[in-house]
Parts: structure tokens; sequence; C-alpha cells
């Protein structure tokens, strides 16, 4: 799979994305990420790629020619294969697991970070098939919306995560909130580990950690709870034979 992502501040976006699991990741060649700068692409003599807004207001617009001239560059070279084009916004789809797994089907993420008061919306009708936003606030760019959406998605990829099951059970992607987990010392400042977790009994570990998951979402997510207990409903209790 493979991530284009367009910004004034490419620097910002290796930092993040060459670090950690999805630096190794990279490395290995299981996703390929690539940060274009927009202003190369500008053709302004003092490589201005932004404008004031016409009917007046604050701040400045991403202006349309550099960050379409870097668009088709990037289609230029893109590879073979199914293609969606992202402009991190906070006007757009909520972020969230299921968004990740269906970006996860595509082979090809090209994510437009906005800056300053954002994009002239043309740019927007021209390439982008979609807004997502990372959540209910403002920030300064889409850098971080990038970065947190190839994180996100990154990890659904086979080979990514050492293991399919450290997605699956995590918190969110397996329906509930994680159970509390502790390694070693066994005691810290007085705090115990539970002992079932010392006990080597799977099947009792197996069900502490469930029961702690649906105290914790139930208390913390009332909405994932219930969602979680219309599919799973509780088994009717056996009738005694008499
Ligand atoms: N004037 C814009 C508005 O009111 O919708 C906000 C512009 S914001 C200061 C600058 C850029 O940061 C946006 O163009 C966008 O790319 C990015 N951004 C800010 N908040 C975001 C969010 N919650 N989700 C995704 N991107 C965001």
């Amino acid at each position: 799979m493979r991530f284009d992502i367009m910004t004034l501040f490419p620097d910002m976006v290796r930092s993040v994305l060459e670090a950690s699991v999805i630096g190794r990741a990279k490395e290995k060649g299981i996703v390929e990420i690539e940060a274009h700068d927009i202003r190369n692409y500008t053709k302004d003599k003092h490589k201005k790629t932004d404008d004031t807004p016409y009917g007046g207001g604050k701040g400045m617009l991403m202006s349309t020619q550099p960050i379409c001239d870097c668009y088709n560059a990037i289609c230029e070279k893109l590879p073979e294969g199914t293609k969606k084009v992202i402009y991190a916004s906070p006007r757009g789809r909520i972020f969230n697991h299921e968004i990740a797994k269906e970006l996860s089907q595509y082979d090809n993420i090209i994510i437009l970070c906005g800056h300053y008061e954002g994009v002239d919306e043309r740019v927007i009708e021209e390439i982008v098939d979609e807004e997502i936003s990372v959540g209910d606030y403002v920030l300064t760019g889409g850098e971080l919306p990038a970065c947190i959406i190839v994180d996100a998605v990154s990890r659904l990829i086979d080979g990514v995560l050492s293991d399919k099951e450290c997605y699956e059970k995590e918190s969110i992607a397996s329906g509930l909130l994680e159970y509390p987990q502790y390694t070693k010392p066994r005691v810290f400042n007085g705090r115990e580990v539970p002992e079932v977790l010392l006990s080597g009994h799977h099947e009792n570990i197996d069900k502490w950690r469930l029961e702690k998951s649906l105290a914790l979402t139930k208390e913390r997510r009332p909405d994932l709870y219930e969602k979680y207990m219309a599919l799973h409903p509780p088994k009717p209790p056996k009738k005694r034979k008499k």
C-alpha cells in the first residue's frame, strides 16, 4: 500500500512516520510513504503558495495551482491500483476504526494537508474524493491528521504488526475497551498485579479480562457497550433437570 502526502511542511510528516513501527514497515517495503513539498510546484517567482481570500476575512488560503500541479505529478508516477484522495479537514467525516479499515482496502491513498485558513474550494472540487476530520477541534495544519490516518491504516496491513491479534483484541477494534494490563514487577508501590493473571489458568484469565472490558466499556462508552451487547446477548441460564 502506498501513501502520498501533499504538504507545505514535509519534514513534520517525515519525522513522525519514519520512526517506530511505521518506520520499520516502510523500511521493509510493506508500506510506501512519501511526503511531497507543495512549495516545489509553485510557479510564483517568490515561491508563494497562498493568497488572501476573496470576499475578505482573516488569514491566507492555499492556492489552486501549486496543489493541483503537485497532485498531477504524484498521479503520473502512481502505481496501478485503486486510489482515494483525502483532504484532512475539520469539515470531514470523523475518523474512526471503521474508516481506517475502509481505507486499508485501497492501493493508493493521497492526503492533502491544509494550513493557515485552509485551501481554495476549487482544489477540493477538482481532486478530493473525501474530507476526513480527526475530531471536533481545529488544528493549525493537516500534517498531524495525515500522520494519524497513515498510522491507523498502516497497522491494519498484513505484516506491519507482528500478529493480526495485536489489533483485533485491542480497544475499539474488538468492540470493547481493553481490560487493564500489567507487566513486571509484581508489586509496585504496594499495588499488586491481580492474582488471577499469575495463576496460569487461561480460561479464568480470559473470563476476568472480558469482565473488566465489559465493566470499563459500560462505564466509559455506553454507546459501544450497547452495540456490543446487542451483538453478543448473554446466554440464558441452563434449565436444571428435575
Ligand atoms: N478555516 C478552516 C475551517 O474553519 O474549517 C480551518 C483551517 S485549519 C486552521 C488549517 C488546516 O488544518 C485545515 O485546512 C486542515 O487541513 C487541518 N485541520 C485542522 N483541524 C483539523 C481536523 N480536526 N481534522 C483534520 N484536519 C484538520
